[in-house]
C-alpha cells in the first residue's frame, strides 16, 4: 500500500429519512464501530438536519462523524428553507455533501452551484463532499469520461485540499437502483478523477484526497468494490438506514 493512501470513509447519506427515533439507528452503528474497525476506516452519518444536532451530541467520544447533506452557498439571510454551512457546523457537523444527483436533477444545481456551495463549506469549516457522476444515457453514449472530468472541474473549489474534500463518484443510473458499474468501469472512473485532482490540488496532494464510490453499494459487493484502486471508501444510500448493513460495508475494510 503507498504511503500516501488515504484512510478510508464509509459514509451514508440518509437522504429524507430517519425521525428522532432513528437515533436507535446511530447507537447501534457506535456499538458496532468496534476498535478493529476504528483502526481501518472512518464512518461518517449524514441524516436530516432535524436530527443533526441531536446525532453530533450523540456521538460525541464515538469517533463517529455527523454531516449535513446540503447547504447554500451563502453564510445567513432571506433563503427559506435553506440552512447555511455555518448552521451545520453549529449543529456539531464536520461534513457536507454538496452536489449529490438529487440536488442536481431535482434542484436544477449547476456546477458552478455545487461549487460555490463546497466554498461555503470550506468557510465554515467542514469538508465538503462533492458528487458528480453521469447519467445512463451520458454512459450508454461513451460520454462518462468528458461528463465526469467537467463536472469536477467545474465543482471542485481552488482552496480545496485532502482535508476539505472529498470527491464522490456516484453513476446517476447506479443509485437506488441495484446497478453498479464494472469494477473496470469503476477503475477508469476513478483513475481519471485521481489524474484532474493532480491538476487541481497539485501532484503532491492529488494521493491523499479521498474518492468515494457511490451507487447501489451492499454489504454483497462492497469487497469487490472497495478493493478498485483509487476507491477510497463509499458513499450509501438505502443500505446506510439500517447498522448492521452499515457496518457491513464498513466491515469490507477487515480484509
Ligand atoms: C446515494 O444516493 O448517494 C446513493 C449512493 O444511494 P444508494 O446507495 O441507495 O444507491
Amino acid at each position: 500500500m503507498s504511503v500516501d493512501r488515504p484512510r478510508p470513509l464509509v459514509a451514508g447519506n440518509w437522504k429524507m429519512n430517519g425521525l428522532r427515533s432513528s437515533a436507535k439507528v446511530l447507537s447501534e452503528i457506535h456499538a458496532g464501530y468496534t476498535p478493529g474497525l476504528k483502526a481501518k476506516v472512518d464512518l461518517l452519518v449524514c441524516p436530516p438536519s432535524t436530527l443533526l444536532h441531536v446525532f453530533a451530541l450523540a456521538s460525541v467520544g464515538s469517533r463517529v462523524a455527523v454531516g449535513g447533506q446540503d447547504c447554500h452557498a451563502k453564510e445567513l439571510g432571506a433563503h427559506t428553507g435553506d440552512i447555511s454551512a455555518e448552521m451545520l457546523a453549529d449543529a456539531g457537523a464536520t461534513y457536507v455533501i454538496v452536489g449529490h444527483s438529487e440536488r442536481r436533477q431535482f434542484h436544477g444545481e449547476k456546477d458552478a452551484d455545487v461549487c460555490a456551495k463546497a466554498v461555503s463549506a470550506h468557510r465554515a469549516g467542514l469538508t465538503a463532499i462533492v458528487c458528480i457522476g453521469e447519467t445512463r444515457q451520458e454512459r450508454e453514449a461513451g460520454k462518462t469520461l468528458n461528463v465526469v472530468r467537467k463536472q469536477l472541474r467545474g465543482s471542485i473549489p481552488v482552496d480545496s485540499n485532502p482535508q476539505n474534500l472529498v470527491v464522490a463518484y456516484e453513476p446517476v443510473w447506479a443509485i437506488g437502483t441495484g446497478l453498479t458499474p464494472t469494477a473496470a468501469d469503476v477503475a477508469e472512473v476513478h483513475a481519471l478523477i485521481r489524474d484532474e485532482l493532480r491538476r487541481l490540488v497539485g501532484k503532491a496532494e492529488a494521493p491523499k484526497v479521498r474518492i468515494l464510490y457511490g451507487g447501489s453499494v451492499k454489504p454483497s459487493n462492497a469487497a469487490e468494490l472497495m478493493a478498485v484502486e483509487n476507491v477510497n471508501g463509499a458513499l450509501v444510500g438505502g443500505a446506510s438506514l439500517g447498522a448492521a448493513d452499515f457496518l457491513a460495508i464498513a466491515g469490507a475494510y477487515l480484509g
